[in-house]
């Protein structure tokens, strides 16, 4: 059902480049809002002020432009709720974290984070979940004005009501029941006067309008406490759906430490970002169209109770295929455009086109076509195991024949194959294998008939005439 008041977003902190575990998050935020004819909003989380850099903002917005993502709202086009770099937030937080303290709701804590450590392992070794144990919440205004005037700088904490148990409708996991007796008190702002991110995180969704928070299951258990905010400061929770992680061919959750290509790579490898939609699209999301979609497509078919629970596996050899299928489907320009970079500079147009043309259905990557553009232009190519067999079969005097008919027919692949026919008394396979191997390298390849056209006769007779002797 279409419901324009969805509101979803996209919030990534720039400590690094875009991978493909968070383009899925922001492409599924982007889609969901497009399904129902709502805003997607783009926010950067940028409090890690030690790992955060402008440059990776700047690099996650052109990814994701690249994509083909769009946003009502977002550092560079502003919008009603901003600003929408966390960075630029620390009014709104301060406001918040004085009503927190006004109304008794959070308090100084003072403990070192060694002391919190210590309590930690105690509480782990008597097999107890680690929460705080309390040990500042009780303070009284002179204790607190002594420790201050000491010189520490507390943290604030949020005080957790225990005794209560916190339910909630996650649209991926269903039901979750958390105690909060298990959660403790937390910090919400920083001994260095930051805001924590569960803080941020969700004052900025019900700030922002968010209705939907679609994100990583690694956040599920911050859940709890985002919602145990906003009920304080009594602002409208977000339904929140996490949905499961992305992991590599090995099983283990894809990271940019065990080598997951970024998008940025992705791109400069010369990867459509079609074929990488539609990759995505199917990870964790079943259902919807076959075959390759448009991102209009793939947000009418996306639906919240099509997203699964289990780990969904990012198989390079599928994102191969959504890549061929992508670049197959591209017109003759935009084709021309891709390659562009695999091309020998300043080839007249036509010449270009008619290359391209000829090599395009056996081009996955541009790379394809600087190794096909290689084997039409440049030296006799190098012979691929497969092709030597072939060529030994035929033997000396099949090329012979071959290169002399080679003599009176130009760059015509029909006359040469004819030619060597009528020559040889070979047919089928017997009579075109042996002149595809000569004459590429390899066994298997592009329809050969424009592939000649593209190369000098004296060419095509030298690679043959190569074999003709014993
Ligand atoms: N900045 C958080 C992250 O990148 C956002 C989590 C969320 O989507 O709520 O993991």
């Amino acid at each position: 059902m279409p419901n324009a008041s969805v509101v979803t977003r996209f919030a990534p902190s720039p400590t690094g480049e875009l991978h493909l575990g968070n383009a899925r998050t922001a492409l599924f935020n982007f889609l969901l809002a497009r399904r129902h004819g709502g805003q997607f909003v783009l926010r950067i989380e940028d409090t890690d002020t030690e790992r955060s850099r402008p440059e990776h903002t700047r690099a996650l917005l052109a990814d994701l432009a690249w994509l083909g993502l769009s946003w009502e709202a977002g550092p560079d086009v502003g919008g009603p709720a901003g600003p929408y770099l966390q960075s630029q937030r620390a009014e709104h937080y301060a406001r918040r974290f004085a009503e927190l303290e006004q109304r008794g709701l959070a308090y100084p804590c003072f403990c070192s984070p060694l002391e919190l450590d210590l309590a930690r392992r105690a509480q782990l070794a008597a097999g107890r979940p680690p929460r705080y144990a309390g040990t500042c919440r009780e303070l009284t205004a002179a204790e607190r004005a002594a420790r201050s005037s000491a010189g520490a700088a507390p943290t604030l904490r949020f005080r957790v009501a225990g005794g209560a148990q916190l339910v909630f409708d996650d649209f991926v996991h269903g039901m979750q029941h958390f105690a909060t007796d298990d959660i403790g008190d937390f910090i919400v702002r920083r001994a260095d006067g930051t805001a924590a991110f569960f803080f941020c995180n969700a004052l900025d969704d019900a700030d922002m309008g968010v209705t939907h928070v679609l994100r990583g299951e690694d956040h599920l258990s911050n859940t709890p406490r985002q919602h145990l905010l906003l009920a304080a400061f009594g602002l409208a929770v977000p339904r929140y759906g996490h949905v499961a992680l992305l992991v590599g061919a090995d099983g283990a959750p894809l990271s940019k430490r065990r080598g997951a290509p970024s998008l940025r790579q992705l791109r400069e490898q010369g990867y459509l970002p079609l074929a990488i939609a539609n990759h995505l699209f199917r990870l964790g999301h079943s259902g919807g169209a076959d075959g390759l979609l448009t991102l209009a497509q793939m947000a009418q078919h996306f639906d919240l109770t099509h997203l699964g629970r289990a780990p969904a596996r990012s198989d390079d050899a599928q994102l191969a295929v959504w890549q061929r299928n992508t670049a197959h489907e591209l017109a003759p320009a935009a084709r021309t455009e891709w390659l562009h970079g695999a091309l020998p500079a300043g080839m007249d147009p036509a010449r270009a086109a008619a290359l391209i043309a000829a090599i395009a259905p056996n081009v996955v990557l541009p790379a394809d076509a600087v190794q096909w553009i290689a084997t039409v232009l440049g030296a006799p190519p190098a012979l691929e195991a497969a092709a030597q067999q072939t060529i030994r079969r035929a033997g000396p005097a099949f090329f012979a024949a071959a290169s002399q008919a080679a003599l009176g027919c130009g760059n015509d692949w029909k006359a040469l194959v004819a030619a060597t026919g009528s020559a040889t008394g070979c047919r089928g396979p017997r009579l075109f294998k042996p002149l595809r191997c000569a004459l590429t390298g390899l066994d298997h390849g592009p329809e050969l008939g424009p592939l000649l056209a593209l190369m000098a006769p004296e060419q095509i007779q030298a690679r043959l005439a190569r074999f003709a002797g014993p």
